[in-house]
């Protein structure tokens, strides 16, 4: 176990602000975690939970304790005719396992190969790029209950997934801290390559591989994305909206190249990045703070920027698309 006293966050979240940790503890096992909730100096203040900190924006120093898994296993459960349940440990980077993956031959996880951040963190948010999204892969969530210390099982069903939601997003958020998921991968290669020009680099790399995938994918991503050990940034700072098919009818008749994928429950999906654009925020700073050139979603620390900085160009952006749309954006950067 590591236990830390008022821990500089600077280098543990993306955005590489600093704010200060009462307290900032690491697990080994869950016999740790355990023996830290009980501990007196813990009683009472607040907790959270922290994989990589990709998808944090720390607003002030925190008050409490913050809770870092080192399980680190990966485990192969079951093999099956056509798959396998591999359960991991939450501390596991979600990259490493990722590539684990594909180096194996199993199929499911390389579309979200790059994607910054822990495994723990894969389920409360249900990650996802390029057409994929992890639920489609998660078998089985284990968690810690912080105030029964018992260990409880979610069933995929159970985590109530939606679009970078779950249940532990809701109404059970900092009551679990999710400690081992396991994911059902295929043994076949059931290749997911619709989304932009991939198709066109996979047969470039030679055809349809998980490792030609994931090549892809990382090289994709490099392209369009900041790297936070550079510029600091924690991905997409707002969800695509969804929004009333009537509303995207009456906005198409003013704007007709506005995209907009159709969803099950009848509303339109709009996107983010291109109403920040249209706004005219796309590579604009205030401040310390900036939108991305090359993703309008993506908003940077563009050096000694604070979390006040941020906050400001995202509550201007989304006064802005307001005003030119009628759309409302909500981050999906967690404020602590
Ligand atoms: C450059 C960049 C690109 C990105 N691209 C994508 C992308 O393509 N798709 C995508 O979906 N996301 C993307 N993200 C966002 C981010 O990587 C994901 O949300 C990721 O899952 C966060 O993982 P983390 O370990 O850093 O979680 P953190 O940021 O530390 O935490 C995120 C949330 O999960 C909770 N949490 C973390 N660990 C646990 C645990 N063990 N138990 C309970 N709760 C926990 C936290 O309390 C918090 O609510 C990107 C971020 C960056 C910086």
């Amino acid at each position: 176990m590591l236990k830390l006293e008022n821990c500089s966050l600077k280098d543990k979240h993306t955005f590489h602000m600093e704010a200060k940790a009462r307290y900032w503890v690491e697990f080994e096992s869950i016999d740790d975690l355990c023996d830290i909730l009980r501990h007196q100096t813990f009683k009472g203040i607040p907790m959270l939970s922290v994989g990589g900190g990709s998808n944090l924006l720390f607003t002030a120093d925190f008050p409490g304790l913050l809770l870092h898994s080192r399980l680190r296993t990966i485990e192969l459960i079951r093999e099956e005719a056509q798959s396998v349940l591999v359960r991991v440990g939450s501390g596991v980077v979600w990259d490493d396992f990722v590539a684990y993956a594909v180096d194996k031959g199993w199929s499911g996880v390389e579309n979200l190969s790059g994607i910054p951040g822990e495994v723990g963190a894969s389920p409360v948010q249900n990650i996802g790029a390029y057409g994929a999204e992890v639920k489609d892969t998660i078998a089985l969530v284990e968690a810690l209950n912080l105030e029964t210390l018992q260990m409880q099982r979610f069933s995929n069903a159970d985590c109530q997934f939606g679009y970078r939601d779950s249940i532990f997003k809701h109404i059970l958020k900092n009551h679990f801290v999710v400690c081992y998921v396991t994911y059902r991968l295929s043994t076949i290669l059931n290749a997911n390559i619709r989304y932009g020009d991939m198709d066109r680099r996979i047969r470039e790399k030679g055809g349809i591989t998980l490792q030609n995938i994931r090549d892809a994918v990382l090289e994709i991503r490099s392209e369009k994305l900041p790297d936070p050990s550079v510029t600091g940034n924690a991905g997409s700072f707002f969800m695509n909206p969804e929004i009333q098919a009537e509303q995207y009818q009456r906005l198409k008749k003013s704007w007709p190249e506005m995209p907009g994928w159709a969803l099950a429950n009848g509303r339109i999906k709009v996107s983010a990045a291109w109403c920040i654009d249209q706004a005219g925020w796309k590579g604009r700073s205030l401040g310390n703070a900036a939108v991305h050139d090359r993703q309008a979603l993506v908003l940077v620390n563009s050096g000694n920027a604070t979390a006040a900085d941020i906050m400001a160009l995202s509550d201007r952006i989304i006064h802005d698309v307001k005003a030119k749309f009628d759309i409302n954006l909500h981050p999906e950067v967690l404020f602590v």
